[in-house]
């Protein structure tokens, strides 16, 4: 009998236990994000997605130094004095054609330690999360824009039809 009694009042002890946190959340904000209308802002030095500006970067290979998992592969080729590639935004003269610069996300641990060296600041982490994809070689990102190279090849290429003339002349 007294079992019985100690089974009604546990009972409706844990009931009145349960009912409390219900009433308590029944009178606080809801936190529930409707994603993807709404999205949490990221701490202003979140570290996401990264981002090459690629037409500030002079291909020194300082970053893919850093990187203690290799993921950033980056071909560059040295051109003549002759050849003018122009300036940084910030005024670095640039040397080297960058003719690949390819960032492997899927490999990428969002260390950072590639952005702190670069001379140039164009590689940054951004607060972009949204990256994921079906197929895992979307993950490659893939910044070089070789074929802005190519107007300054033929222009190269004239230069030496031009000579070879001359000099035949
Ligand atoms: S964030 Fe880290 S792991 Fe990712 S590319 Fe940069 S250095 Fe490599
Ligand atoms: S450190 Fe900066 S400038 Fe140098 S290759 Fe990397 S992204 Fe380009």
């Amino acid at each position: 009998m007294g079992r019985y009694f100690s089974n009604i009042v546990q009972s409706i002890s844990t009931i009145w236990t349960g009912m409390n946190i219900t009433l308590k959340h029944l009178f606080t904000p809801s936190i529930t994000l409707q994603y993807p209308e709404e999205r949490w802002e990221m701490p202003e030095r979140a570290r996401n997605q990264l981002f090459n500006d690629i037409d500030d970067c002079i291909g020194c290979d300082q970053c893919a130094r850093a990187c203690p998992v290799d993921c950033i592969y980056i071909e560059t080729e040295k051109v003549g004095e002759d050849i003018d590639l122009g300036l940084t935004s910030k005024g670095t003269k640039k040397r080297l054609k960058v003719l690949r610069f390819d960032i492997d996300m899927s490999l990428c641990c969002y260390c950072g330690l590639c952005t702190y060296p670069c001379p140039t600041e164009c590689l940054i982490m951004t607060p972009h999360y949204e990256a994921s994809v079906y197929d895992r070689t979307d993950l490659l990102y893939k910044y070089a824009k070789p074929w802005e190279y190519d107007d300054l090849e033929s222009a190269d290429a004239s230069k030496d039809t031009d000579k070879e003339a001359a000099t035949a002349g």
